[in-house]
């Protein structure tokens, strides 16, 4: 894989931003791929959870800003608990996903749901929802 990277690209301070808010440090990843093979949502994301934690290592912030795999992401920490590296993947895509929030960016936008849909979905994954996709 090629990655996009240059000076100005490359950033410490992205790096820094994803290590402070996850709690983990993505640079000791060795890119074995061992999260992607055991992720249950794998197929559905644009980038494969290896690839995430690749980029995160290298703080491309830029071409991560409009991938769905973290939004993908059900934080069922299946890659979490098999990275060899320790490194818990699940915390790195929730902090991917605060980041985006944190730009007061809605994944979705509570009032374009319409009105009968919001009869039929169960409170629980109302609260979930805006919890994980909303700012
Ligand atoms: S399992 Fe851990 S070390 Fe392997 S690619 Fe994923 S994050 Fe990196
Ligand atoms: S926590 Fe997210 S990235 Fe990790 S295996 Fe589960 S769905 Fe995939």
């Amino acid at each position: 894989m090629t990655l996009p990277m240059n000076a100005q690209k490359v950033s410490m301070k992205s790096i820094e931003r994803i290590n402070e808010l996850s709690g983990e440090n993505v640079k000791v990843c060795m890119q074995c791929g061992t999260c992607t093979s055991a992720c249950p949502m794998a197929d559905e994301m644009d980038f494969f959870p290896r690839k995430v934690m690749h980029y995160s290592q290298f703080g491309l912030l830029s071409s991560l800003e409009d991938i769905n795999s973290y939004w993908k992401c059900a934080s069922c920490h299946s890659c979490s608990v098999r990275c060899p590296r320790g490194i818990d993947i699940a915390k790195v895509m929730e902090a991917l996903r605060l980041l985006v929030l944190r730009t007061s960016k809605n994944h979705i936008e509570p009032s374009q749901i319409p009105p009968e849909k919001l009869k039929e979905f169960p409170g629980i994954m109302m609260v979930a929802g805006f919890r994980k996709l909303t700012s």
